[in-house]
């Protein structure tokens, strides 16, 4: 008998004990709770027979420190397959989180975005991720039997892009009446430097993940991807997403990367392609700093429009690639530092690509951070290090009103702690969103495939959802995904760990 008869076999019998267990219900329960038990025993016949699907070899994952760890090897579909199946419950918890996000702020409904994902993003996504998407689908339906099928998963990877940068773009486009105020995000603090600013001369990279409370408290993945081709891949991510998203990531050539979002970004290309499949491609095949430009540049559709902040172990050169739609600039430097907080510098890209921001209002969350990165970072060259960057991403000085308090000017954002919001990217007042967890490597760490990370705000604030929602009822409609973002501590973690050794 071979192993796939065997394994029918095995499930045909849970089959029918299950439907013996339901007739047997039937006499001493109501039918309702043994229709319940033969589910969850369907469930479990499921789960026990594709756990034992070839396919999961070498695959494995852990928790630690609040993040769920998991390692994925092979080629692209088998990739994907133990991504959908390791983190089935995790995808099943965060898309209907983000779904609800995506359907609010745009006032578009669900048809609408796999109607996207399939006609104007998969044609232009290669055929190894392609292959890797859906192997996402088909590892979840194996573990859970869900119903998300390919276009859904496609939809969730675009969850950057769609909703804050090609809806209002088409909104303008077909002047839709009362479209609602989109605008792009803007996503997280970081920062890169190398030479005599750091302590030993090597590059330190370091950043934290603006977002809603709601998608920050499960952007808790840790993926280890070794691929059949190209190199491997240690970063941060979201369940069922492709790319580290919010980027951060180091590769196995010495490619250090991550980014912070261009504040009042507008424009999108149609015949593009989308930004987490070169963001993904880049990581995986890029093995410098020109390498990984050329990728991103390569069929750019301006979607989750980004400085990035790029690192080379290899040579110490670290680079800021400023990537607009219609312009975009790279800086390169050996002996430097660049720093992000979701302002563009470029006169061309300010001009082109974010007419509406202004550089000069020191008001503004995106400035009143630059300031504080300049000052923080001229007053502590030559020494910065990791453990020094753990602090400045958990930094509370408010540049702009020379004060420490958390607040939407704070390295470590705390939007809901203030009533102004965050106007320039359409955050209301005490939005429940702001830095959701932080991360940091350099060149020695990232030579054996090493990170740090923090789940939550980086300076060790919890976040209680309960509390918020009796103070702000007007945030109601996050009572069904708002949960407790608490603070984790620092963690290590490395390429090719298989189960949650203490430290
Ligand atoms: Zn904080």
């Amino acid at each position: 008998m071979s192993d796939g008869i065997r394994r029918l076999a095995a499930v045909l019998i849970l089959l029918i004990g299950a439907a013996l267990l339901w007739v047997a219900g039937l006499h001493s329960h109501d039918a309702e709770s043994a229709k319940n038990e033969l589910d969850s025993t369907v469930a479990y016949a499921r789960e026990h027979s594709a756990s034992n699907d070839p396919r999961l070899k070498g695959s494995s994952s852990f928790e630690r420190g609040g993040w769920v760890y998991v390692h994925l090897e092979g080629d692209a579909s088998t990739i994907g397959f133990q991504h959908g199946f390791l983190l089935a419950n995790e995808i099943e918890d965060a898309f209907p989180a983000v779904q609800a996000a995506m359907l609010r702020s745009t006032k578009r409904d669900w048809p609408f975005f796999r109607q996207v994902a399939r006609e104007m993003l998969w044609p232009k996504i290669d055929p190894e991720y392609q292959q890797e998407l859906q192997g996402i689908a088909e590892g979840l339906n194996a573990r859970t039997g869900s119903q998300l099928d390919v276009y859904d998963i496609v939809a969730l990877n675009s969850f950057e892009e769609v909703p804050d940068y090609y809806v209002p773009w088409l909104n303008k486009r077909e002047k839709v009446a009362n479209a609602p105020n989109l605008k792009s995000p803007g996503n997280c603090s970081a920062f890169v430097a190398t030479g005599s600013w750091t302590k030993d001369h090597q590059i330190v990279i370091a950043h934290n993940n603006w977002t809603s409370y709601m998608n920050g408290e499960r952007w808790r993945v840790i993926f280890d991807i070794q691929p059949t081709n190209g190199y491997r891949i240690l970063m941060d991510g979201f369940p069922g997403v492709i790319a580290s998203d919010d980027d951060f990531a180091i590769n196995s050539d010495g490619l250090m990367v991550t980014e912070t979002t261009i504040t009042q970004f507008e424009g999108w290309d149609p015949n593009g392609k989308p930004e987490f499949f070169r963001a993904r491609k880049a990581l995986q095949y890029a093995n410098s700093i020109d390498a990984y430009t050329k990728i991103m540049l390569d069929g750019n559709n301006g979607g989750y429009a980004n400085d990035w902040l790029l690192g080379d172990r290899k040579t110490g050169e670290i680079a800021q690639l400023e990537l607009g739609l219609k312009a975009y600039k790279l800086w390169r430097t050996k002996d430097g530092v660049f720093a992000g907080s979701n302002w563009a510098r470029d006169p061309r890209v300010l001009k082109e690509d974010t007419p509406e921001f202004n550089p000069n209002d020191m008001a503004s969350s995106p400035n009143a951070r630059r300031a504080r990165w300049e000052q923080l970072l001229n007053e502590n060259k030559g020494k910065i290090d990791v453990s020094l960057a753990q602090q400045m991403l958990a930094d509370h000085v408010d540049s702009f009103e020379k004060k420490t308090q958390a607040d939407d000017r704070t390295l470590c954002g705390h939007i809901d702690s203030t009533d102004r919001g965050v106007s320039v990217w359409g955050w209301e007042p005490y939005y429940p969103g702001g830095a959701v967890q932080g991360k940091a490597t350099d060149s020695s760490m990232a030579k054996d495939m090493r990170l740090v990370a923090r789940l939550g705000h980086p300076c060790g604030e919890d976040f209680l959802a309960a509390p918020f929602l009796a103070a702000h009822p007007e945030y109601a409609w996050e009572a069904p995904y708002l949960r407790d973002l608490k603070a984790g501590p620092w963690t290590e973690f490395r390429s090719g760990e298989t189960h949650a050794l203490a430290k």
